[in-house]
């Protein structure tokens, strides 16, 4: 016997007159005393089963007992609906079947929730994922991420990409988070760090001649969760040996064009805009700018600087945005609790309304030369921006945002991709006022660039580039550096010592002095990218167990505390919080 001839989703009018075998969930059940009809659904589709006591007493004596979610196997005739009982929703709603053996194999305890409630609390989904799963939406994304990453994987195997699995378990790599720490029995008091990325593993790799290096591999950083940030997520790991950056982002563009396709959606057009960093921070204050609407930030240093308004002639710099409305005063006030938020002090701002007319505080300070270069339209509002540039960039890139967000601009429009190129190579540490790398120190200068001053490396340019989806960030790569003393020269102006460089990264630097091709890539995250093209808002939508924002996962109650012997083998002791609770479980 088989536990089903076919699918719940599959039936339809030919098959009328044909005995089958059908088994699934009962998604509803309607017991009209004598007849019970059951919803029966699977991965499918839903089906509807008639028990007639006439036809069969035992079935319809089992199915008065069935309730949501039991696990039914049923066998019938396979008939055509009454013409009024035909469901034109439902792609089985012209037939039903006639049951005559109804067979419980599973049952159900009462739910925590019904499958289609709307709105049921997410960490309450999440501890009850199984049934969250057979919902249609999570069915959907997960087969959507499914048919996306196996679309990848045809990409990559065409492109000639190699496969190679690398330790989870390894040193810490610097991608900029903290690391997940496994210690380890036979070495008590060391500890293995999580890797945040394959990065080095996929360096030595190209040294060692694999040539086209990919994987869809898990990442572990020790990060604030968030709506596109879980502890562990995938990424589409690449590495091209003999590469510029034009064979890389090529790469990436065939993966996104194929998702789509696999989809069945139409496909972003090749190539996608390529803009520097410098034009986007100038331009919409973000290195991840969304492209779906204009609202760019515009440059008045120059126009105000002998301004009679004191904010602006004093400011380094000042620019704005035109935002299309006339906000009323209530709504400024909310603005500029963001733009303050973002680090602004104040928010300037000039109102024109419908009919023309300048409504602003400011409006007697400035001259007509100035409000001709603000250049607004009928009902929209000027909102600016002055002070050091990185935090009028950081304010207006903000609110431009948020006006977006709450004026509707991007409704309709979608699948904006593009990649922002010539990041800087270092950036200062606002706290320490040390050099760091902005994107991580395996990442070359851009030619021309390989001399600076160590001390105060500003303004070196580096290979490094971003792919960019709707103003979210999908993922990172460079060219990278395989020239050895340019990756010492790296370490040193980041302040770490010949020893230090040595003791954690010696065995890139040897190998690196053993004959290293020029090589470069990139990752995507996968959870994100798949989450944007299933319209998730988050990606914990699209990850089957994820963890919720405390850290935790709901499903299994971990992280949970060890006992005192595990943690003695281990050699760890821990400093347990007071109120935290017993500390084993
Ligand atoms: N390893 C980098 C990251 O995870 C990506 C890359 O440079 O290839 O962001």
């Amino acid at each position: 016997m088989s536990w089903r001839d076919l699918y719940c989703g599959e039936l339809r009018s030919d098959a009328i007159g044909r005995r089958v075998t059908v088994a699934g969930w009962v998604d509803t059940r309607r017991d009209h005393g004598g007849l019970v009809f059951v919803d029966l659904r699977d991965h499918t589709g839903k089906l509807q089963l008639v028990i007639n006591p006439e036809r069969a007493a035992e079935a319809a004596a089992a199915a008065h007992e069935v309730r949501n979610e039991f696990v039914l196997q049923a066998e019938g005739e396979v008939v055509a609906r009454a013409a009024d009982a035909v469901n034109p929703n439902l792609p089985t709603g012209e037939v039903e079947v006639q049951v005559d053996r109804l067979t419980v194999l599973s049952r159900s305890t009462p739910l925590p929730f019904q499958l289609d409630e709307e709105n049921v609390d997410e960490t309450l989904r999440l501890k009850y994922r199984w049934l969250d799963m057979r919902r249609e939406r999570m069915q959907r994304n997960f087969r959507l991420s499914h048919t996306a990453v196996a679309a990848i994987r045809r990409t990559m195997d065409d492109l000639g990409f190699v496969d190679v699995w690398t330790p989870a378990m390894t040193r810490g790599t610097p991608e900029g988070a903290r690391d997940f720490l496994t210690p380890v029995r036979l070495q008590p008091g060391k500890f293995f760090a999580l890797a945040q990325s394959p990065q080095l593993f996929k360096q030595l790799c190209m040294v060692g001649g694999i040539d086209r290096y990919y994987q869809i591999a898990t990442c572990w950083r020790d990060e604030d969760l968030r709506a596109d940030r879980q502890f562990e997520f995938r990424q589409l790991d690449l590495e091209l040996a003999f590469a510029e950056r034009e064979d890389v982002l090529d790469v990436l563009e065939a993966c996104v064009v194929a998702s789509f396709e696999s989809l069945g959606r139409a496909a972003p057009a090749r190539p996608f805009a390529r803009l520097t960093y410098d034009d986007v921070m100038r331009r919409f204050g973000t290195d991840k700018p969304d492209l779906r609407f204009g609202m760019e930030i515009q440059e008045a240093t120059d126009v105000t600087r002998s301004s009679e308004f004191g904010v602006f002639a004093n400011a380094p710099c000042v620019r704005f945005i035109v935002a299309p409305k006339p906000y009323s005063r209530a709504e400024i006030a909310r603005l500029e609790e963001i733009a303050r938020e973002w680090g602004a002090k104040g928010l300037a701002y000039v109102v024109v309304d419908e009919s023309g007319e300048v409504r602003s505080p400011i409006a007697k300070f400035l001259s007509d030369r100035e409000l001709q270069e603000f250049n607004a339209p009928p009902g929209s509002t000027v909102l600016f921006g002055a002070g050091d540039e990185d935090v009028v960039a950081r304010v207006l890139g903000g609110l431009r945002l948020h006006v977006a967000r709450e004026e509707g601009l991007t409704a309709g429009v979608s699948d904006v991709f593009h990649w922002v190129v010539d990041f800087p190579l270092f950036e200062q540490d606002e706290e320490s006022g040390r050099w760091t790398f902005m994107h991580h120190p395996f990442t070359a200068p851009t030619a021309g660039w390989e001399e600076w001053d160590e001390g105060n490396p500003a303004g070196v340019q580096g290979q490094h580039y971003d792919l960019v989806w709707n103003g979210w960030e999908l993922g990172s790569g460079s060219i990278r550096i395989h020239d050895v003393e340019m990756q010492r020269r790296i370490f040193r102006t980041m302040g770490l010592s010949e020893e230090e460089a040595e003791s954690k990264f010696g065995f890139l630097l040897e190998a690196l002095a053993m004959g290293a091709p020029p090589h470069g890539g990139f990752a995507m995250g996968i959870e994100r990218f798949v989450a944007l093209l299933a319209g998730e808002p988050d990606i914990r939508q699209v990850i089957a167990f994820p963890k919720v924002s405390s850290g935790s996962d709901p499903l299994t109650g971990a992280p949970t505390s060890m006992p005192a012997e595990v943690l003695r083998d281990l050699g760890i002791a821990t400093l347990t919080p007071a109120g935290a609770g017993e500390a084993s479980p």
